[in-house]
């Protein structure tokens, strides 16, 4: 992926204060909202908008802004680890914009990059961290696919306050207990009546008035659990499979993060794979290979008849149709390629040391034997 410039998309020098930042997103946000774009132009006024979110949403947070100075903005794409780009969700900022919810700018601005930053008022929401965990599995199961156990240890919501940090709870005075409070502001798109979280109890409506002694008020606890992951049939090495929502759980009510499950392949004994074929090299006596034969041959879930026809070469290498792996999300698969390779005994008995003497003094034995030895 191409890396952004995150600095030119915004038109901020790289230093700039996370003021300059706020402006340069006001400004340009404001220009290019999609309600705003000309009918042929949605599309392209709906990309900017995006780009524009983007590029905020890292340079306004301190961390991120310092991951993107360290690794540009590669660091954020992708299904990467923690601390990614957390898809911000642009429908909802839009709607936010168009309906003056949060009335005023930097009200707005916080809200929609404060996931990381901090500094708003209200609830501060933070998507959980994502997980990763790595798990090996057999060829067999990469055919069939599987059910893997998995046992993480990951920060889940306290079971002894379900979350708020507290047992007792006296109504906060600040909103009289709705968690709301209610404001007229001016604001860029005109006057609008707003309604906002209370800052005192931070929505809640009640402040805690003593502290769970499990989670010492913090609503989370890290505690082990158990979970089964389906792997479809396919999958490759390396691969990683995302399970949302069982990364760890998000603060205040934010969205959980996602488990990444690392796939690892073990080596088989018997078969190689190539992407979604299987290779592998079967011996044969020079009987077989001269006269022909059917044998059988294993494949990933068995065995199967293959037909030698008389006059094989050794090293020959015959295909054997969908017998391979399955190709991932598709009703495919791949194809077992089967070599076969001459063995010559190395011990001889006084007869048969006779009657390949034998053979040897037959017309046209050399092409005969050429055919037997491959060579
Ligand atoms: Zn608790
Ligand atoms: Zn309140």
């Amino acid at each position: 992926m191409a890396d952004k410039d995150y600095y030119r998309i915004l038109g901020v020098e790289k230093g700039a204060a996370r003021d300059e930042v706020k402006k340069a997103y006001k400004k340009l946000a404001m220009k290019y909202h999609p309600d705003r774009a000309p009918e042929d132009k949605k599309k392209e006024y709906e990309e900017k908008f995006k780009e524009i979110n983007e590029a905020a949403s890292v340079l306004a947070d301190n961390k991120k802004r310092q991951q993107y100075d360290q690794f540009g903005s590669s660091a954020f794409s992708g299904a990467g680890g923690a601390g990614g780009f957390q898809g911000y969700d642009y429908s909802d900022i839009m709607s936010q914009f168009r309906s003056g919810t949060f009335g005023d700018f930097d009200d707005l601005f916080e809200h929609i990059f404060s996931r990381s930053s901090g500094g708003r008022r209200g609830v501060r929401q933070r998507r959980g961290a994502d997980l990763g965990y790595e798990t090996e599995i057999t060829l067999e199961e990469v055919y069939s696919g599987a059910k893997k156990s998995i046992s993480l240890n990951k920060l889940e919501r306290c079971p002894d306050c379900e979350g708020k940090g507290a047992h007792e709870f006296e109504r906060c005075h600040h909103c009289a207990g709705s968690g709301y409070i209610k404001r007229t502001q001016r604001t860029p798109f005109g006057l609008f009546q707003q309604t906002g979280p209370c800052p005192a109890c931070q929505g809640q409506g009640a402040s805690p008035s003593d502290r769970c002694s499990k989670c010492g008020g913090e609503g989370v606890v890290r505690k082990r659990k158990e979970l089964e992951v389906s792997i479809p049939a396919g999958v490759e090495e390396g691969m990683r499979l995302r399970v949302r929502g069982e990364g760890e759980i998000g603060e205040n009510g934010g969205p959980s993060g996602d488990l990444y499950v690392i796939i690892h392949v073990k080596e088989h004994k018997v078969f190689v794979r190539k992407e979604h074929d299987l290779h592998l090299t079967v011996p044969i006596s020079f009987t077989q290979a001269a006269l022909g034969d059917e044998i059988e041959v294993p494949t990933i879930d068995g065995k199967a008849k293959l037909k030698i026809p008389a006059g094989t070469a050794s090293e020959t290498i015959f295909r054997m149709n969908n017998k391979g792996l399955p190709v991932l999300d598709t009703n495919e698969s791949g194809d077992e390629m089967v070599k076969v390779r001459i063995e010559v005994p190395k011990k001889l008995n006084k007869k048969q040391i006779e009657l390949i003497k034998q053979l040897d003094e037959e017309k046209p034995s050399v092409s005969f034997l050429k055919k037997m030895f491959g060579g």
